[in-house]
């Protein structure tokens, strides 16, 4: 077992690991190729970053792509996220092209890596139509959507769904967000990495000194959310939860945390609205913070009393499960992959609207001991589910599915 491996094994057991290794034996050297179009920022970059030295490790012959284009692009990419996620957005046919022809670009420049891979899986729509521009793939090509996608604007879906349907298989989160399409569709959901550096444990002491550099007061409550600057995560609603909260618990603090996704061009002006909803409120905290600053996040989400996700649709909410695994009960948007993961009145509560949150937080802070035990809970349920060695577990078994695609048994071990 590697050194790598090893550590995971303390965290998630050792038959974890061990199955990983009889699944992964079978598929050494394999070429798999991941492509997606940021490698920081937002939770499919948060992922890779984890995935890809895993199955490394495992003795796969891993490689992660980035596929980057002009802002005309990005401009398009986000529109279709948007539209994706149920807004009725229509995408210039000025935009398309800059779509399609950075794909083609792409496609041209990794021509040889992506006609010989064993397996390609390509990460939402930024790269969706690379597939068309390799027209001899020896390999299988995988879509895997991130997207709450259970409600798509349907004229953007119809024009993705024609690059999307030639694929093998595609992956979805949830069963809500599957699509009809002409192949395979797997469910699984994302995961995160107990031995990050988002996620570890932290000296009581680190957790202080993040709480000092922000001016944060660590006897008072704090709620925190974690977040790109996207309207779909509704910050301005999380100030309006703060504020309804702040009349009847006065020493409330609220910390928004957020950077920006090189891949999301919307994040500036949204931004700008929560400094003006948060105003000169000097216990609200909106933080712009560096692509890398994973222990400042960690430290956040550890000194909070609750986190928040009050998305209005998400794929899954990556930060949910952050939050759950530091103990903290989640009060998280009634929707999407939040509600795979917050289980109400048990891992935290679900949500509609601010007044719902507000109501939330006040009980949760005045019923300390409920807190306390619905974090514990959280923790139990993101260890039993969502850790990343399950996560890989589940991409092995369809990698070696589609490998002995024809055989009527596969035995491994
Ligand atoms: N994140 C971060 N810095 C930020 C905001 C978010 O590192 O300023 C991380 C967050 O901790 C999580 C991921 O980015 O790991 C966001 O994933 P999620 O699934 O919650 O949302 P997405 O951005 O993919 O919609």
């Amino acid at each position: 077992m590697s050194d790598f491996l090893d550590k995971y094994a303390t965290v998630a057991g050792e038959d974890v690991i061990q199955h990983l290794h009889q699944l992964a034996a079978p598929l050494e050297g394999l070429k798999v190729v991941h492509v997606n179009s940021t490698r920081v920022g937002g939770g499919v970059a948060e992922i890779l970053d984890k995935m890809v030295p895993m199955m490394a490790s495992l003795g796969l012959d891993v490689q992660w792509e980035v596929i980057t284009g002009e802002p005309d692009f990005y401009q398009c990419t986000k529109s279709f996220h948007n539209a994706l996620q149920g807004m009725p957005v229509d995408v210039s046919l000025h935009l398309r092209k800059a779509y399609e022809t950075t794909n083609e670009q792409l496609a041209e420049q990794h021509r040889e890596l992506l006609t010989e891979a064993d397996i390609v899986i390509i990460h939402d729509p930024q790269p969706a139509p690379l597939l068309k521009y390799i027209p001899n793939r020896k390999g299988k090509w995988i879509w895997r959507c991130h997207i709450d996608a259970s409600r798509p604007y349907r004229p953007v879906w119809k024009y993705l769904r024609d690059f999307v349907s030639g694929y093998d298989g595609s992956i979805f989160s949830l069963v809500n967000f599957a699509q009809i399409l002409p192949h395979p569709q797997y469910l699984i959901p994302p995961s995160i990495d107990p031995l990050s550096d988002k996620n570890m444990e932290l000296p009581i002491s680190k957790v202080r000194s993040v709480l000092d550099e922000f001016g944060i007061d660590p006897r008072r409550p704090l709620i925190v959310q974690v977040s790109r600057y996207d309207r779909f995560k509704d910050p301005v609603g999380v100030i309006h939860a703060y504020r309804l909260t702040k009349r009847f618990i006065p020493q409330l603090q609220l910390a928004l945390a957020g950077g920006g996704a090189t891949d999301d061009p919307e994040g500036e002006a949204v931004l700008a609205e929560v400094h003006e909803a948060a105003g000169d409120d000097p216990d609200i905290h909106v933080l712009l913070l560096p692509a890398d600053a994973h222990a400042t996040i960690n430290a956040l989400q550890r000194a909070a009393d609750i986190v928040l996700q009050k998305s209005t649709r998400e794929g899954f909410g990556l930060t949910v499960a952050e939050a759950m695994w530091k103990g903290k009960p989640v009060i998280g948007g009634d929707t999407g992959g939040i509600r795979l993961q917050v289980t109400n009145h048990h891992t935290g509560f679900l949500v509609s609207t601010p007044e719902g949150a507000a109501l939330r937080i006040q009980y949760l802070l005045r019923n300390r001991d409920l807190l306390a035990q619905m974090g514990e809970q959280a923790r139990d349920f993101v260890r039993d589910n969502f850790l990343l060695t399950r996560q890989l577990r589940e991409y092995l078994t369809i990698i070696v599915g589609l490998q002995r695609g024809g055989a009527e048994r596969v035995e491994i071990g």
